[in-house]
């Protein structure tokens, strides 16, 4: 029996007695855009993050590209981003018509941090994405100090960083605009596309509510030249009654990540490296090998199943070979790309497939 990366059936399974009446309870409402399950959804999640808002979008790529509307950010303006990011980021940037500008990020926490970010600050530059990668937290207050010396906003990718927590506080409530995926595989995942944006700032937080829904707050009256972007209601209504059960489901990550770190420490593997004051939310378990495609090969045969997050840098995409940055200008994300190898980490990971996995490991490196 394989070891699966990720199992969403036994997730679903676990929550579905109290799910599936929420999600009965909309589907029977007659309400099917926006309403009181999105209210709902959107203000538990608002506290679940320590944030004052939380807006219901249709994925976290629209996140992102409404937060950067949201600060009319444009043709000719440029954007800071990790270079070793899900490709999601760039395309928000280039789908606004403004210009990803590449950071190369600490290879020890795959995160990019203060000093990255004034090194690659251009004068065009408006905002930076930072990313909380794998959902281990960056240096926010640093981050947040530096770009606001430096005349950046603060977009927060959070697409896999539900739950994390940086010097007590929980990510959602540091930056201008925090952008959140509830893709199935996330550690918040719906059942099908979903997607949300935290702030604190009661009039972005307005301008969002409206950019989402044709920029219209009013029917038929469009104050701006919005998208329909909106989260659905039955999936709110089955977010809602999970939320309720992520700080277990993070704590039981956690707890596998904590063996993998013990039970790895003398192998000849780098292991992901925990900032003090970072609690992440353990979305995935990275590790990296030069060998990393042999590894993968020896893993599968001995049952374990593993994911390469991400194999090819935004920057080498064909997308993007129009923007001619080189090949071999962006190092650390070329050497992290080939290096980087996600051992299964799900909150529904059984005891003996932890043990079959560290086995695995063990003995393949
Ligand atoms: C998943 C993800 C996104 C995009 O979210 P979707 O809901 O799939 O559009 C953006 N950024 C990162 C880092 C992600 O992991």
């Amino acid at each position: 029996m394989m070891v699966p990366f990720l199992d969403l059936k036994a997730a679903y399974d676990e929550l579905a007695a109290q799910a599936e009446p929420a999600m009965l309870r909309a589907l029977r409402s007659g309400w099917y855009i926006l309403g009181p399950e999105v209210e709902g959804f959107e203000h538990a999640f608002a506290e679940f993050c320590g944030a004052n808002h939380a807006i219901g979008v249709a994925n976290g790529l629209d996140a992102l590209r409404l937060s950067l509307m949201a600060l009319e950010i444009g043709p000719g303006d440029e954007v800071l981003v990790p270079s070793n990011t899900y490709v999601a980021t760039w395309l928000a940037v280039s789908q606004c018509g403004a210009t990803p500008i590449p950071v190369e990020p600490d290879p020890a926490t795959h995160n990019i941090t203060a000093e990255g970010i004034r090194t690659a600050v251009t004068p065009n530059a408006k905002a930076v994405i930072p990313v909380h990668l794998y959902g281990q937290p960056v240096q926010i207050k640093q981050i947040v100090e530096t770009s606001k010396e430096l005349g950046l906003y603060v977009i927060e990718d959070a697409a896999q960083a539900h739950g994390a927590r940086f010097e007590e506080e929980k990510i959602g409530g540091h930056g201008d605009l925090i952008c959140w995926s509830f893709y199935p595989g996330k550690n918040l995942g719906a059942l099908g596309d979903g997607g949300g944006i935290t702030t604190n700032d009661a009039a972005l937080a307005e301008r969002i509510g409206m950019l989402r829904n044709y920029g219209s707050r009013e029917k038929y009256k469009n104050d701006y030249a919005g998208l329909n972007s909106r989260l659905d209601p039955v999936q709110a209504a089955f977010l809602a009654e999970k939320l309720a059960f992520l700080n277990n489901w993070n704590a039981r990550r956690k707890r596998i990540a904590e063996y993998y770190l013990e039970s790895f420490q003398d192998l000849d593997i780098t292991l992901p490296e925990n900032l003090p004051g970072a609690e992440s939310s353990w979305h995935l378990f990275v590790i990296r090998h030069k060998d990393r495609d042999g590894l993968s090969a020896r893993l599968s045969e001995k049952g374990v199943q593993t994911l390469v997050h991400y194999p090819i840098p935004p920057h080498q995409q064909t997308a993007y070979a129009g923007l001619g940055i080189a090949r071999d200008s962006l190092p650390i994300a070329n050497q992290l790309a080939s290096e980087v190898l996600s051992l299964p980490i799900g909150p529904h990971l059984q005891e003996d497939q932890v043990e079959k996995v560290i086995k695995a490991v063990q003995s393949s490196v």
